[in-house]
């Protein structure tokens, strides 16, 4: 007999969505969380914007399950009374150079299925007076939401469903027995749990526990880059009512404006290559952060920033999510999921639903 059918390992916003999923079908789940409360790392350091979907290649996962995802939480969010605004979003060129690449950015958006309207600089000096530009792009359906209730609704869900969340629960590692997988934690490492089916889904250390599951080859866990992302907070009144993006850059979509349900304007993230895992917004960033935002909005150089928080992106070699399912000889199934930068929010409910597709398939 075992204790449970399936065990999620991660209580960010993706792991708790696969556990809802799961448990909402009727399986018996239990979800690990290190930490004593749920989203302590990316999931609640990230710019809680609700993507449209506009610049994923056509044929990958975040392009799969960006859009729908976008559509799944809006409606979600309505059903459950959690906070959200679509606000929508400005992407801005700054120079004819520019101009040439949002037409490149509104034909990929065609070919994923999404209408960007075409901003004159007279209609952007209308819609966001402040904003400094050539030509810009309007994403209606970009918006914000509150991500840490959108979590909590999770967790609801799972619970009502008969699903268990623990915290304080580090994954150490597991053995694969003849029926199932036996697995352990490291606060006492000798107390066995017996799980049918593992999915890690451990964000940032999903590439450093894939090796402790047994079963899991070398050779099947990708190469993880870091790359952190710091946000600097606006002193004073928001200039923006929309989310205002730069054009993206190579690890990121560029130094944007975004806005807090409290109405406070954050900028970030920047891209900075790390080895470690560090949440210490990374300083002496000001002048870089200025020099970026001023080619938008120059009225920033007068204005107060603030060092706020940061995230860290774990980026696959291919840019895109990944997802590595083992099926065992004892008929139970690992999961590992890699790669679950953004616009990983947006897709977490689109994601629950396609591993529990897997589970329903195997
Ligand atoms: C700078 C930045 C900006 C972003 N902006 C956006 C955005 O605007 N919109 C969007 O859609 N997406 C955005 N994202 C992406 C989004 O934040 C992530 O894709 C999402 O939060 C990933 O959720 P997760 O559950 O996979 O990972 P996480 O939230 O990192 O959760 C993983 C969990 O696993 C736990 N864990 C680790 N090891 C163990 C263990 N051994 N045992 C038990 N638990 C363990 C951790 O404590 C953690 O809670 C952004 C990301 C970054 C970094």
């Amino acid at each position: 007999m075992v204790d449970f059918e399936v065990t999620v390992i991660g209580g960010g916003v993706v792991g708790l969505s696969i556990a809802r999923e799961l448990s909402l079908s009727g399986k018996k789940v239990l979800l690990i969380e290190k930490n004593s409360s749920f989203g302590r790392e990316n999931s609640s350091r990230n710019s809680g914007v609700i993507h449209a979907g506009i610049y994923y290649p056509n044929n990958s996962f975040k392009n799969k399950f960006c859009a729908p995802g976008n559509e799944s939480l809006y409606s979600y969010a309505k059903e459950r009374s959690i906070e959200f605004s679509n606000c929508g979003k400005i992407i801005i060129a700054t120079s004819k150079e520019e101009e040439e690449k949002l037409n490149q950015i509104i034909l990929n958006a065609k070919r994923n299925g999404l209408i960007l309207e075409k901003l004159s600089k007279r209609r952007l000096k209308e819609l966001e007076p402040e904003l400094v530009g050539e030509v810009g792009l309007l994403s209606r359906t970009t918006g914000i939401i509150d991500i840490h209730d959108l979590m909590l609704n999770f967790i609801t869900d799972i619970e009502h469903s008969g699903g268990l969340v623990s915290f304080n629960s580090e994954f150490s590692h597991s053995i694969n027995k003849t029926n199932h997988i036996s697995f352990f934690l490291k606060k006492d490492e000798k107390q066995e749990v017996k799980t049918k089916s593992i999915i890690n889904s451990t964000g940032l250390h999903s590439h450093l526990i894939a090796k402790k599951i047994d079963g899991i080859n070398v050779d099947d866990i990708p190469i993880i880059r870091y790359v952190k992302g710091n946000y600097l907070s606006l002193s004073g009144k928001s200039p923006f009512k929309k989310l205002i993006y730069p054009l993206p850059e190579k690890d990121g979509l560029g130094i944007h404006s975004t806005l807090n349900l409290n109405g406070v304007t954050i900028f970030g993230p920047d891209t900075v290559d790390v080895e470690e895992i560090d949440f210490h917004v990374t300083k002496n960033i000001k002048k870089k952060f200025v020099n970026s935002i001023s080619k938008y909005w120059p009225e920033v150089k007068n204005k107060k920033l603030n060092y706020d928080y940061c995230g860290i992106r774990p980026k696959n070699t291919n840019n895109d999510f990944s997802f590595f399912t083992k099926k065992l000889e004892n008929d139970s199934l690992i999961i590992n999921l890699f790669g679950i930068e953004s616009p990983g929010l947006t897709s977490s409910i689109q994601i629950g639903k396609y591993i529990l597709k897997i589970f329903k398939h195997q």
